[in-house]
């Protein structure tokens, strides 16, 4: 992390690159943090700019997998992947509402397809399912998580399965595929509340880290898992503060929209804007604008 240009007004350097991926193998990509942290209800923050500590720690994870056969990528490859169409379903399961069908305004995607023609989403025609690691977590947590995920299933159609608890530890190289832990299908979004001990990148004034893998084939590129982790001493200090559970739920909004596969814009009138506005905590017409579009993904019967 480095310093730099202090208006704030830059994207996330770890807005990263967006190539065509060419191979089925999850896309390593850096996590989008966010920080909107302990002043998250007060004067702006400092943003960092500069490659994240995620980044670097992705960057050195390829760069290892270039030279260490039995390595993390190669046990991917060799593990390939779940049988495709795992729940898939002949058409979507919902669709976005006709308001955020017509809704206007800024919104970015985390990732564009192969031919540069619309954004990577997940398929609309089977669930996303999700497990949370509640341990550390603040008590209303499942009610936070529950309520967020409500309002990102309203925004964009896609249907969302809890499936409970899990013991999974959060991790930036966190694999795609857990069959051990999750049976013969992608593994599900992980949203866990964790600390700056564990996950370092939540140190300073992050307070969550969202994001999605996508694997391509046939042309198409579709988001498979994903995961949130919560920096769970900020946000239980953020709830603590007055209209606090309001703002908690504009964090955990937030990083679930980078999950469904929303990037940061650069307007503090949108929930995407990376950082926190107290006024805004809840999706806003650019960021539902956005979500209706990603709700509209293309089925993936081959995935
Ligand atoms: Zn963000």
């Amino acid at each position: 992390m480095s310093g730099g240009d202090p208006d704030g007004l830059n994207p996330w350097v770890d807005a990263r690159g967006r190539g065509p991926q060419t191979s089925l193998l999850p896309a390593p990509r850096p996590p989008l943090e966010d920080q909107v942290g302990i002043r998250f209800l007060g004067s702006p923050v400092a943003v960092r700019r500069g490659p994240s500590r995620g980044f670097l720690a992705v960057m050195a994870l390829l760069v290892a997998a270039s030279t260490a056969v039995g390595g993390r990528w190669w046990s991917i490859e060799q593990n390939v992947a779940p049988p495709a169409g795992y729940e898939e379903s002949a058409t979507p399961l919902g669709s976005p509402p006709a308001a955020t069908m017509v809704a206007t305004g800024n919104h970015a995607f985390a990732a564009m397809q192969p031919d540069g023609i619309g954004p990577v989403a997940w398929s609309p025609c089977r669930p996303i399912h999700y497990v949370v690691r509640a341990e550390g977590g603040p008590p209303n947590g499942a009610e936070l998580i529950a309520t967020a995920v409500a309002r990102m299933s309203a925004a964009s159609g896609l249907v969302f399965v809890d499936d409970g608890l899990t013991q999974e530890a959060p991790r930036l190289d966190r694999d795609a595929y857990e069959p051990e832990l999750y049976g013969k299908r992608w593994a599900p979004v992980l949203v866990a509340w964790s600390t700056p001990d564990e996950t370092p990148s939540l140190a300073g004034d992050t307070v969550g880290i969202g994001g999605s893998a996508p694997v391509t084939r046939n042309g198409l590129a579709v988001y498979v898992t994903g995961s949130v982790t919560l920096d769970a001493p900020d946000l239980t200090g953020i709830l603590a503060t007055p209209d606090g559970t309001d703002a908690a739920l504009g964090v955990i909004t937030h990083e679930l929209g980078h999950v469904v596969g929303l990037d940061h814009v650069d307007d503090p009138a949108q929930l995407m804007n990376p950082r926190a506005t107290p006024s805004v905590s809840t999706l806003q017409q650019g960021d539902l604008a956005g979500l209706a579009e990603l709700g509209t993904g293309a089925c993936a019967p081959h995935v």
